[in-house]
């Protein structure tokens, strides 16, 4: 899960992290009166969506003046930002950070990542930040400073501090950036995040080091213990079919084929995927519905995977053990009446009660194909997707 850089901040911030001065703002109006109590003369307004490279493409504007900072606000609000990190789709601009403009006289980069292969949470740091860090990187890998934090004793303030001097940062700022980079630690462990990435930390020309922009992620699977973090998230900016797939605890991922999948349980889910592909298809979806499928998570598979306007067929794979294929036909006859199926349908139901599961589709009166196996239900639905597509 993602939040916004105004939510990481104030997170940051609640961990001693130094942070410029500012807040967010929904209307223009709001922007002018938050520039004001803010005061001085300078103020930039950043555009608040869920990716980076926003300066390149417009969405992060310096004001000098309350004037500018409405144009800007007006500007930005209700607007699509593409960025090189959205996506041709880009992503809607609904809420807009506003801050004090600093005097920049560095920017460096600060990143914690989680290092899977070491299973160790690892502290990253280069002296030049504000670009992207796979094109730094690649220009200057050995310029990369990496700390690997020790899980037992969690990372040392000695450790903070190597980097800070890594950075070559005067002794005056290397006690700014150690709380900066022990506190943003401390926040990565403490609220279950996967990646806090500060680009860039920047030190102003009154030598004060601080946090000019972050992103942070966290892990989807510890947002139940962690409600205060779990309720930053924003669905404006998600894949809205991922987003109600989700309200309904339903696994969903948006692929580029064409044959929509209705599956129970993951392993059968890409097993499914692989017979499509083999029989010539490509899949448009990838979606587990679980185990007690009941009618009403059924049809909402099928308006999912239907609001995809890119599928011309449907496979529905269904192996009831826990289930019962009895209730999955049920499921997807009046699924199906619901949502006026405008796509042929192939069904594969197997195990528990398959007779009983295939007498109820048959007997519904439905255009819908059965099958018997795997490979001949995914040979049916790239027939019938190679007759819609003819048609
Ligand atoms: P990103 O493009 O989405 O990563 O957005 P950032 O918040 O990192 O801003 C991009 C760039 O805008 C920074 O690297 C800075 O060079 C510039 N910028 C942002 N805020 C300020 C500011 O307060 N003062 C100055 N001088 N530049 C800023
Ligand atoms: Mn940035």
């Amino acid at each position: 899960m993602d939040i916004h850089e105004y939510q990481a901040k104030e997170l940051l911030a609640g961990f001693g992290v130094p942070v410029p001065r500012g807040g967010v703002v929904y209307s223009a109006e709001q922007a002018v009166y938050r520039a004001r109590e803010i005061g001085g003369d300078r103020w930039v307004v950043k555009a608040q969506i869920h990716a980076g490279a926003r300066g390149k493409a417009g969405g992060i504007r310096l004001c000098a003046s309350e004037a500018e900072v409405r144009q800007a606000a007006q500007d930005l609000l209700g607007k699509t930002l593409v960025t090189a990190q959205t996506g041709p789709e880009g992503l809607p601009i609904h809420r807009l950070l506003v801050e004090e403009a600093l005097p920049i006289e560095r920017e460096l980069y600060v990143g914690l990542v989680l290092d899977r292969r070491r299973e160790r949470i690892v502290a990253v740091a280069h002296p030049h930040g504000g670009i992207e860090i796979e094109e730094i990187a690649q220009r200057e890998p050995d310029a990369m400073l990496r700390e690997v934090v020790e899980p037992a004793v969690g990372m040392q303030p000695f450790q903070a501090r190597e980097l800070a001097f890594g950075l070559g940062l005067p002794a005056a700022q290397v006690n700014q950036t150690v709380t900066t980079i022990l506190g943003a630690y401390r926040a990565f462990r403490d609220l279950d995040a996967t990646m806090v990435e500060v680009n860039p930390l920047v030190v102003t020309k009154e030598g004060h080091s601080l946090v000019l922009d972050v992103k942070m992620s966290f892990d989807d699977n510890a947002m139940f213990r962690r409600p205060n973090v779990a309720e930053l998230r924003d669905h404006a900016q998600e894949d809205p079919r991922e987003a109600e797939a989700a309200e309904h605890g339903l696994n969903y991922v948006g692929l580029e084929g064409d044959i929509g999948c209705i599956i129970n349980g993951a392993g059968l889910a890409m097993a499914t995927m692989d017979m499509i592909k083999h029989a010539g298809g490509e899949p448009a979806n990838f979606l587990d519905i679980g185990g007690g499928a009941s009618p009403e998570r059924v049809a909402v598979a099928f308006r999912l995977v239907l609001s995809d306007k890119k599928v011309k067929a449907i496979l529905v794979n269904v192996f009831a053990g826990i289930n019962r294929c009895d209730w999955v036909a049920q499921g997807v006859v009046q699924a199906v009446r619901e949502v006026q199926m405008p796509v042929p349908l192939v069904v594969r139901l197997a195990g528990t009660n398959v007779e009983e599961g295939r007498r109820i589709l048959q007997e519904s009166g439905l255009p819908i194909v059965t099958a018997d196996t795997l490979a001949e239900a995914a040979e049916r639905v790239v027939a019938a997707r190679n007759q819609a597509r003819a048609a």
